[in-house]
């Protein structure tokens, strides 16, 4: 073993989501030891979930034969608005939670502290910190997912603002005409390059007559459809499929650049899992379209990259969160 972690240095990091909840041990050096996966059952109601997080925390430390009094901090990532100082979710649309303490009460379940923040300024502090060697002090962190969320760290520090609710770059408008969005607005970045608005140009297209090989390979409700099946399409040919795709990167490189010319960051990184399943697909694109919009200068060496730690970004960086926190 090249550490060798004094007996209450590990960190857990856990990445809370609409359906499941995925908890990682970690040494101090971030190195993962072992996982643990739960569904998250939000309808049974918030303190339901907050027993199955603890759970989850608990499986994570027994996989690697840890007691709980080794660790010394947890971190987890949220979705929705959050008060990181009280530890307290405001306002959680896909766990359907308002005002919850999600930090007091699981503390009283572990007995360890523990430490939340958003889930994708989570994402990106894990970015920054194991993905990026030069550790930029201005980065953006993107996730292309079922929405559209992103995370800033600007002069060192993540970026909350004045109503904490910076960073919500998927409500970005992009297309003043374009379609509908959840927030109520029209053609967010969100409504024009999610994993939703890409499934439902597909499904709206496919109900007006339009041939696709995913009808061949998913029957033509396209039930279970990922975005894996997209990529598979795009390699057997599907020019309707890639052309839907190409656009969702055209517009992603026009926000990219938009964020360049606001914040002048150091990097712009891509995750999420749309950009994980369809990265060789779309990063050409967003590349070049973000270099194309960017204000002249502006993106002068600033890296604009696919974040690679795919399904761990959350727990990695809710790890790092912790060991911030703690220290
Ligand atoms: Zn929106």
């Amino acid at each position: 073993m090249p550490e060798a972690p004094s007996k209450s240095d590990y960190l857990i990091g856990v990445d809370l989501g609409g359906t499941k909840i995925l908890a990682g041990l970690f040494t101090p050096g971030l190195k993962c030891l072992g996982r643990a996966k739960t569904s998250t059952k939000a309808d049974r109601g918030p303190s339901a979930v907050i027993e199955r997080i603890a759970r989850c925390v608990q499986d994570a430390a027994d996989e690697c034969d840890i007691s709980l009094k080794q660790v010394r901090a947890v971190g987890i990532g949220s979705p929705g608005a959050i008060d990181p100082e009280n530890g307290r979710v405001l306002f959680a649309g896909n766990l359907g939670w308002k005002d919850v303490p999600l930090k007091r009460e699981l503390e009283k379940h572990l007995e360890i502290p523990v430490f939340l923040q958003n889930d994708c300024n989570v994402c990106t502090l894990g970015v920054q910190e194991v993905e990026l060697e030069s550790k930029p002090r201005n980065m953006v962190g993107v996730f292309l997912g079922t929405g559209i969320g992103g995370g800033l760290i600007l002069e060192g520090k993540l970026f909350t603002g004045f109503n904490r609710t910076a960073g919500e770059i998927g409500h970005m408008v992009l297309e003043v005409n374009g379609p509908k969005c959840t927030c109520g607005n029209r053609g967010c970045w969100e409504a024009l390059a999610s994993r939703s608005a890409l499934f439902r140009q597909i499904q709206e297209a496919i109900r007006d007559g339009q041939k696709t090989v995913l009808t061949e390979m998913l029957g033509s409700d396209l039930k279970d459809l990922r975005s894996g099946d997209l990529r598979k399409a795009i390699r057997q040919g599907d020019k309707f499929i890639a052309h839907i795709v190409e656009e969702a990167a055209k517009y992603t490189g026009i926000a990219v650049a938009n964020l360049i010319n606001i914040l002048s960051p150091e990097a712009v990184v891509i995750g999420g899992g749309v950009m994980d399943a369809l990265e060789s697909e779309m990063m050409p694109m967003v590349v070049a379209n973000a270099r194309e919009h960017a204000f002249p200068g502006s993106d002068k060496g600033v890296k604009i990259i696919a974040s690679k730690l795919g399904d761990d970004a959350g727990i990695t960086g809710a790890a790092v969160l912790a060991r911030r926190e703690s220290r």
